[in-house]
C-alpha cells in the first residue's frame, strides 16, 4: 500500500517537473537595452544596462528559475525592479520569488488591492510601490513611463512607454494571438476601456514602433490597428446580436463573431469570449 502511494507521489512529482521543464524560455532582443522573454504566460520584457536589470511581468513562480537564468545571461545582477502590467497570475506569479531575491515590485494601486485580496496583506506578491495615473522609472539612462488605462483588460492595466527605445509594452490590452481580448469584467475590465486604450496608444506610436503584446509574438502599429479594428467590429456585432436576441444563450447560439474567423485558446473558449463581451456591453446573464 505504502509502496503504491510512494510510486504515485513520485510519478505525480515527475510529471509536474516534466511540465515545468517542457517550457523553454526564449529571448528576443528588440533594442540595445530591451529584450523579450517568451515562456508560458505573459510576455516578459527585460531592460538591461549599466544600472542593472528590471523586468516587466514575471509569468509563473515555477518558471522563475529559468527566467532568472536567462536574465543572468544578459546581466550578472539580479532584477532590481519588477513592473506588473496587471494583476493576473500569468503576469505576477513570479513576484514573490523575485521580491525574495531583492527586487521591488511596482504596479497600479488596483493591482496592489487585487493581489492583497488574493494573497493577503504583507505578502511578497504585492507591489512595494503602487501608483495612480502614471509613474516613471529612471534607470539604465532611460525613462520608462507606466501609464494607467482605466477599466481596460482589468482595472489596473499599465502600458509601458520608453523615452529612447521606440517600444511599447501593452500587457494584456493586446492579445496578439489571432483572437479577441479577454475582457476581465469581474476584474474591472471593459470593451470600451480596451478600445479607448488602443486608440490612445495608437496615437502615440509610429510605423517603426515595436509593440510587445501581453501574449503572442512582437507586433507593430499595423498589427495593433488590425486588432483594434477586430475588437471594434466584434463590439458592433455583439450590440447587433443583443438588439435581436433576448437572452445570453440566444446570443451564444447566434454565434455573433463567426464572420471574424477568430482563434480561441483552450482557457478562453468562444462561449466565454461571447459572454464577457455581452456582460461588458450591459447584457444581463439572468433575465428578469
Ligand atoms: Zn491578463
Amino acid at each position: 500500500m505504502i509502496a503504491v502511494l510512494v510510486a504515485t507521489v513520485v510519478t505525480a512529482l515527475t510529471v509536474k517537473a516534466a511540465q515545468a521543464e517542457d517550457v523553454e524560455v526564449t529571448t528576443q532582443q528588440l533594442d540595445k537595452h530591451i529584450y523579450v522573454l517568451f515562456g508560458r504566460g505573459g510576455n516578459i520584457a527585460a531592460h538591461v544596462g549599466a544600472d542593472g536589470t528590471y523586468i516587466i511581468d514575471d509569468q509563473f513562480a515555477k518558471l522563475a528559475p529559468q527566467i532568472k537564468a536567462k536574465l543572468k545571461e544578459l546581466n550578472p545582477n539580479a532584477a532590481e525592479f519588477v513592473l506588473n502590467t496587471h494583476y493576473h497570475d500569468d503576469h505576477t506569479g513570479g513576484n514573490e520569488v523575485f521580491a525574495q531575491a531583492g527586487a521591488h515590485v511596482i504596479a497600479h494601486h488596483n493591482v496592489h488591492k487585487r493581489l492583497e485580496e488574493k494573497h493577503g496583506a504583507g505578502s511578497e506578491f504585492l507591489p512595494r510601490l503602487s501608483f495612480g495615473d502614471d509613474l516613471t522609472l529612471h534607470f539604465n539612462g532611460e525613462h520608462a513611463r507606466l501609464v494607467h488605462y482605466a477599466s481596460a483588460h482589468t482595472d489596473g492595466d499599465a502600458v509601458v512607454f520608453f523615452s529612447d527605445a521606440n517600444i511599447v509594452h501593452m500587457g494584456d490590452i493586446y492579445f496578439n494571438t489571432g483572437g479577441l481580448p479577454f475582457v476581465d469584467v469581474d476584474g474591472g475590465g471593459s470593451i470600451e476601456g480596451i478600445l479607448a486604450a488602443l486608440q490612445s496608444v495608437l496615437a502615440q506610436i509610429d510605423d517603426n514602433t515595436q509593440v510587445i503584446p501581453g501574449h503572442g509574438p512582437i507586433s507593430d502599429k499595423a498589427g495593433l490597428m488590425r486588432y483594434q479594428a477586430s475588437v471594434a467590429k466584434a463590439k458592433a456585432l455583439m450590440l447587433k446580436a443583443m438588439a435581436k436576441e433576448q437572452t445570453l444563450d440566444a446570443v451564444i447560439a447566434a454565434d455573433p463573431f463567426a464572420e471574424l474567423n477568430l482563434k480561441y485558446a483552450d482557457w478562453l473558449p468562444k462561449e466565454r469570449v461571447i459572454t464577457l463581451f455581452y456582460r461588458s456591453l450591459g447584457g444581463k446573464e439572468v433575465q428578469p
